[in-house]
């Protein structure tokens, strides 16, 4: 099995990095980053979230696990104490894998060049100085005109990320939906948005028409892209998905308590 450690420059990634890649050597993997089967990130979810874009292009020909060097994180079922276990578990690998939806961005600019992106937890669409305008259409139909700071579009796994910030629903992350959450919308005579999280069916879409001649930002997970002046962004659950190798389970539900309650401990 090929096998690649994904760290962060931390000090504590870096050390557990280097100590997980020597057990991984001497149990007989090969650690490489050229086509791995399974990537291990060490470090917290933005970790993940960047080894997921470094390898947005196989997908399906890689499980992620994740490891966490502070307490455990959404995408990181491992901690940096329990390497030896980890290496165990890869021994005894059978290829079990567990998948999760994927947000598919198709972007339009105004010069009618395109775009085409996958999100792991959410793309925005926002403007910094001044108010967003924008029409918002669900599977082709108009649904109203949004005035404020911009929209969030999340997967199901991203929805305890930015959409929670924003008011959104937790979704547990076996459901195939995508969540539109508002950020500071404008409700007022003049303008006027449905001002509560939106939950789309695995057969619908949401398309962006943003007011022409204005820069917006549109992020994509942890990227920020302000290049070019946006006509229209289509959002919908991408043909693709993520796999997560799951040696051990942690109840969903579990791990959000633990994330944003902590009651228990
Ligand atoms: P970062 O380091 O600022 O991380 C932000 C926080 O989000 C971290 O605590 C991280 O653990 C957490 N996080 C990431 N994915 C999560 C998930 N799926 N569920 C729960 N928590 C999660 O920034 P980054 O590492 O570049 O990560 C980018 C992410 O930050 C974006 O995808 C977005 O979700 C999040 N973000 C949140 C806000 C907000 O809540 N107001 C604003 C901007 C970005």
């Amino acid at each position: 099995m090929r096998v690649w450690v994904f760290h962060n420059s931390g000090e504590a990634s870096t050390n557990a990095a280097h100590s997980l890649s020597k057990k991984l050597k001497a149990a007989g993997f090969t650690v490489n980053p050229a086509r791995p089967d399974v990537v291990i990130t060490v470090g917290g979810d933005g970790t993940l979230l960047s080894a997921f874009h470094r390898y947005n292009a196989a997908l399906d020909k890689i499980r992620f696990v994740g490891v966490h060097t502070g307490h455990l994180g959404f995408y990181t079922d491992w901690r940096d104490f329990e390497l030896d276990e980890l290496v165990q578990a890869l021994l005894n690998d059978k290829g079990e894998r567990v998948g999760y939806p994927l947000l598919d961005i198709q972007v339009t600019y105004e010069d009618d060049t395109t775009g085409h992106y996958v999100a792991l937890n959410e793309s925005t669409l926002k403007r910094v100085s001044g108010t967003m305008k924008t029409d918002v259409f669900i599977k082709d139909n108009f649904f109203e005109s949004f005035r404020g700071d911009g929209l969030c579009i999340c997967t199901p796994t991203g929805s305890t990320a930015y959409s929670k910030s924003n008011g959104g629903a937790v979704i547990h992350p076996r459901l195939e939906a995508l969540q539109i959450t508002e950020i500071a919308s404008i409700n007022n005579r003049v303008f006027r948005t449905l001002s509560a999280p939106i939950i789309i069916a695995p057969d619908e879409w949401v398309i962006l028409k943003p007011a022409t001649g204005v820069n917006y930002v549109m992020t994509i997970d942890q990227f920020n892209m302000t290049d070019r002046p946006i006509k229209e962004v289509r959002y919908r659950i991408a043909d693709e998905r993520i796999y997560f190798a799951r040696y051990k389970h942690m109840h969903f539900w579990d791990r959000v308590e633990d994330a944003f309650i902590g009651a228990k401990k």
